[in-house]
């Protein structure tokens, strides 16, 4: 029971990274507010949490909105108390390079992934700053190394990792008992993955994933539940000295 009694917010959480992220937390005693645009899939997720003895509720959360994020917030802690822990995991992965990316492509990208992330930590750090918390921020291995065809991936997740070592220093420097961390997953087999492939030519499909068996050295993609864990272990008191750090979690990618 690593978090038990914590109140944390997971978005994005109907489904992959996030919901195997709010089942993790929920079996180590957490209430978890499982939070996506997709309504049915936050409320399968809670559910199944619930079916499991564990305590989650659903919430219908478009992390773009900026006055959503305020409204839940408060509405969390006017119902808890309190929220100690947020996941920013909320996020979708356009493919395009630099030449064929629309500008529309980028700044949704952006929007979703990266300006989402300020908005979840701001509104955070304003609740959390008297009684402490964690915040993780779900970044990328794409935000440290590049990937021709994912600029505006790259972009957002890069700004992802930079942005929450600036948010941390800024709590840190407060005096606010309050850490933020970004996790960098590498390939995780998820809708997210398996669309990405799919909408590829046959060739080209077969040929990255020949790629991606190579160039992972430990010759798997990884499982949601890999990434669950480590935000198991940033949102637990186990990692109570790291703030501002990254958590690679990649099978290696990264390593060469
Ligand atoms: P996923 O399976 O596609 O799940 C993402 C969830 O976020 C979906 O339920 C999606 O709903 C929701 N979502 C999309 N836009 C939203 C919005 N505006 N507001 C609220 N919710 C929204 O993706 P995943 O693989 O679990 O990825 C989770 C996070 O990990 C993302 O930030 C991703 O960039 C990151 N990540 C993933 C991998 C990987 O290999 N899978 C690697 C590195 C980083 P809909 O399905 O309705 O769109």
């Amino acid at each position: 029971m690593r978090l038990l009694n914590k109140i944390a917010l997971v978005t994005g959480a109907g489904n992959g990274i996030g919901e195997a992220t709010s089942k993790r937390f929920a079996e180590e005693g957490a209430i978890v507010i499982v939070s996506d645009i997709d309504t049915a899939g936050a409320q399968r997720v809670v559910s199944e949490i619930v079916a499991s003895g564990g305590q989650a509720e659903a919430k219908t959360q478009d992390v773009t909105d900026e006055k959503a994020w305020e409204t839940l917030v408060n509405d969390i802690v006017a119902t808890h108390g309190q929220l100690d822990i947020l996941v920013n995991n909320a996020g979708i992965a356009i493919t395009g390079n630099v030449e064929d990316t629309t500008l529309e492509q980028w700044r949704r990208t952006q929007e979703v992934n990266g300006e989402s992330v300020f908005m979840g930590t701001r509104a955070a750090v304003s609740v959390m700053q008297q009684r402490g918390g964690s915040i993780i921020n779900i970044s990328s291995i794409e935000g440290i190394v590049g990937e021709p065809k994912a600029c505006a991936y790259n972009y957002s997740k890069g700004g992802v990792r930079i942005f929450t070592k600036s948010a941390a220093l800024h709590c840190a420097e407060q005096g606010y008992p309050v850490r933020v961390n970004s996790v960098h997953p590498g390939f995780i087999m998820t809708a997210m993955v398996e669309q990405g492939i799919a909408s590829l030519p046959p060739e080209q499909a077969q040929a990255m994933e020949e790629r991606l068996m190579r160039e992972i050295p430990m010759g798997s993609m990884g499982e949601a539940l890999d990434i669950a864990n480590g935000c198991l272990f940033l949102a637990s008191e186990e990692s109570r000295y790291m703030t501002g750090s990254e958590l690679v979690i990649d099978g290696g990618y990264t390593a060469h």
